[in-house]
């Protein structure tokens, strides 16, 4: 099985609280140097039904985030941002900051992050920008030029904290970008025959997964995509094996564009006033 993977964040150097995103891509301006391609590019030149690699790669401007994580190791922060949402730190969701240049959001995680981790001494917190070619509203800079530290002030800046409150969360911070060039590129457009079939015709012994393999109607960036392809990979290759190999289902899909309820739900949050709560 070729797992058609890792193109989502592939940096090409250990991200460090000091780098600036755009100088951790160096390739940027080059991303057909990735090594991480190589293997779909070759195959696809051999055969047409094995997809067309170049529809997702070299756009690097419109499928390019920076990301940031922030270790903070005062209870300043968590204390702030439950005075701000009333919710305890991780049980809130994303929080977007909807009017800012690098159109940023933070997303706070609950203890524990990985094992070992927990007792409210550290908080590990995620933020990225959707627009890393802009200026920062306070930070009067682009995103991707932005080393940790500023990436951290222009959150800080947004989220109001007074003075004190501040320099504690910076003094106690550590914050770490990271450029993810192809983060969306599997939204790229895309024509019929762009992604490879999960197992093309004829494919005896070969399969592919991943993000940029086809589960028709299925949506991509998730996890449970890169599961649906392997299970597909898995149920139809045994099913060629012949009629004594084992079976495996794969779970309908779910269709809620079909459904009514979730169709006027989607409508009403996206044109609800945003005092209204969500339901
Ligand atoms: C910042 C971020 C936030 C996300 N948030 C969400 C979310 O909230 N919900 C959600 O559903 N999805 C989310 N995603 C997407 C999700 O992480 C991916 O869709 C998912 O990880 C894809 O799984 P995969 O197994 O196909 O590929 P990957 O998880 O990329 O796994 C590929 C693996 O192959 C390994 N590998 C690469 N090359 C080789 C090699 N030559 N030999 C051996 N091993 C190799 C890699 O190290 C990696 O472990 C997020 C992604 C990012 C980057």
């Amino acid at each position: 099985m070729i797992h058609l993977a890792t193109l989502l964040r592939e940096p090409s150097a250990l991200p460090q609280p000091h780098a600036r995103p755009a100088a951790c891509a160096k390739w940027v301006n080059s991303p057909r140097e990735s090594l991480f391609w190589l293997l779909w590019r070759t195959l696809a030149a051999k055969r047409q039904d094995f997809g067309r690699p170049d529809s997702f790669i070299g756009k690097v401007s419109e499928s390019k985030w920076v990301s940031f994580t922030v270790v903070t190791k005062t209870p300043k922060f968590a204390e702030v941002l439950f005075q701000l949402t009333g919710r305890e730190f991780g049980r809130g969701g994303l929080i977007t900051f909807k009017g800012s240049g690098w159109f940023l959001t933070i997303h706070p995680y609950f203890d524990p992050v990985f094992p070992g981790h927990g007792g409210k001494k550290e908080f590990v917190w995620w933020g990225y920008g959707l627009n890393p070619d802009s200026e920062g509203d306070y930070v009067k800079k682009r995103m991707s030029d932005c080393t940790g530290e500023e990436l951290l002030e222009e959150a800080l800046r947004h989220l109001r904290l007074d003075d004190a409150a501040h320099q504690e969360v910076k003094s106690e911070s550590t914050c770490v970008p990271c450029m993810m060039p192809y983060i969306t590129s599997q939204f790229m457009p895309r024509k019929a025959g762009d992604r490879p079939a999960v197992r093309p015709s004829g494919a005896e012994n070969l399969a592919f997964v991943g993000q940029y393999a086809e589960a028709e109607k299925d949506v991509v960036f998730t996890v449970e995509y890169s599961v649906r392809t392997a299970k597909m990979a898995i149920k139809s290759l045994l099913e060629s094996a012949g009629p004594d190999a084992p079976r495996i289902e794969v779970e309908p899909m779910y269709e809620g564009y079909r459904n009514l309820w979730e169709l006027m739900r989607a409508g009403w949050i996206s044109l609800r006033p945003s005092w209204w709560p969500i339901i």
